[in-house]
């Protein structure tokens, strides 16, 4: 069942990619623990090496539990097909790889998980790929630091560490004017909250090692196309649109038209860079995703009244969720994620960086940990942790100063919540 537009949300979290299983009728899918496919006939296999025929052939390529992971999560973001992999960085990875050569770049929003800054500050110069970090709020600077090399604007729709929303419309209208796409992570909005590509993005990648498993338990990623770029209208993208001589001169956007960037995926992506997610990890997130909407709804509602009580206390100095009527991004709420700001924020103590640390210290409910997303509620002091590879601007930048915490809130009581957290604020700020 893949019929997106005919059932809801809530329908298409459970059943989306679904079938009964067609050997038993199990009911729920099963956890295909198998690494090859016998094939019907020497016939059946040259089809399927030839990409003239789909089917199961070797697990880093296609394995039929993560297949059905793939289908409902593209089917949820409203697009046409999705590649599950490893990790949300790998996602990421994946999701450039057929845009990017040596000597191009990508125009890339400074407010992003502290992972993704170094990932593409650092390690993709390893593939001699640049990242141009811009200020999204800046129109103007987006449109500049787009050159004849750049090949991708990639943003986060709510931003992590949270209280950023980009506003999405205005950065996509600059991306097709320049013929190149828009990429967005997704992760902290889940498709329930945001989808990106109702908004002009091409492509969506998450990790769905937060919200869409929503238990951390396992890590995983995946790349979701719109199926609506036109990846022939140019020479930017060869991998696309030229011939492939791995598939005896295959174009991939000509033979498989909207699913070229999915199949691609597969065929070279996971093929060549082994990314792959494995059927147990797809196991769980399928089972995250049958509650998503039901959980997002309580992470949204616990996260207005903790962030309200936190803005109205003394010892904190200030609080950035884009669901409080104070933020600067409040009236993007409306439009980009109009069922709510998510779950995730920072909040200034009082006492600086080191209050920070004797409040995470001090917690009980709340888990220091280097996760979000998870019914548990979460905290980390990021400039000590996730973005302590990063300088003090750039901690700045990203919303991860050292006077500053995040919290992914959980869906506990919320009164227990602010309970925990007046107590430890407490011992924190004297
Ligand atoms: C966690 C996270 C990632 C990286 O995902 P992993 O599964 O940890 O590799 C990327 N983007 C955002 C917004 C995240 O929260």
């Amino acid at each position: 069942m893949n019929d997106g537009p005919k059932y809801g949300f809530d329908t298409l979290q459970i059943h989306a990619g679904a079938r009964p299983d067609p050997a038993t009728g199990a009911r729920q899918t099963p956890i295909y623990q198998s690494t090859a496919y016998v094939f019907r006939d020497a016939e059946h296999a040259a089809a399927l090496f030839n990409l003239q025929e789909v089917g199961y052939i070797y697990s880093r390529l296609t394995n039929p539990t993560v297949a059905v992971l793939q289908e409902r999560i593209a089917t949820l973001e409203g697009g046409v097909g999705g590649v599950c992999c490893s990790s949300g960085h790998a996602a990421q990875i994946m999701a450039l790889f057929p845009l990017m050569a040596p000597g191009l770049n990508v125009v890339v929003s400074t407010r992003l998980y502290g992972g993704t800054v170094t990932q593409f500050s650092q390690t993709i110069k390893r593939f001699g790929w640049e990242a141009t970090f811009v200020d999204f709020d800046d129109l103007d600077a987006v449109k500049a630091a787009i050159d004849e090399n750049t090949r991708a604007v990639f943003c986060e729709s709510i931003a992590n560490p949270g209280g950023y929303i980009t506003d999405l419309d205005a950065i996509a209208a600059i991306a097709d004017a320049a013929e190149i796409p828009l990429i967005v992570d997704n992760t902290s909005a889940t498709p329930y909250l945001c989808r990106p590509i109702e908004h002009g993005a091409t492509l969506v990648v998450h990790s769905t090692t937060k919200y869409l498993t929503g238990n951390g338990t396992v890590t995983g990623g995946c790349v979701v196309d719109s199926g609506k770029f036109d990846w022939s209208a140019n020479d930017k993208f060869p991998s696309l649109s030229a011939p492939e001589q791995a598939y005896h001169g295959l174009k991939f956007h000509e033979t498989f038209g909207p699913l070229a960037f999915t199949f691609h995926g597969i065929a070279i992506g996971l093929r060549d860079l082994g990314m792959t997610m494995n059927p147990q990890a797809a196991h769980y997130t399928l089972m995250g995703t049958e509650t998503l909407s039901l959980r997002m709804d309580r992470h949204v509602e616990n996260a207005v009244k903790i962030a309200n009580w936190l803005e109205a206390d003394d010892r904190v100095d200030y609080v950035t969720y884009a669901g409080l009527e104070s933020s600067p991004y409040f009236d993007r709420v409306a439009k980009i994620c109009p069922r709510g700001a998510g779950g995730l924020f920072t909040f200034a103590v009082k006492g600086g960086y080191d209050a920070c640390v004797k409040l995470v210290n001090a917690l009980e409910i709340f888990s220091h940990v280097a996760n979000l997303g998870d019914a548990r509620s979460l905290i980390i002091h990021s400039a000590s942790t996730t973005h302590r590879q990063l300088t003090v601007e750039q901690q700045r930048a990203a919303g991860a100063a050292p006077e500053v915490v995040r919290v992914s809130i959980g869906t506990e009581d919320a009164d227990d919540l602010i309970a925990d957290l007046d107590q430890a604020l407490s011992k924190a700020v004297s």
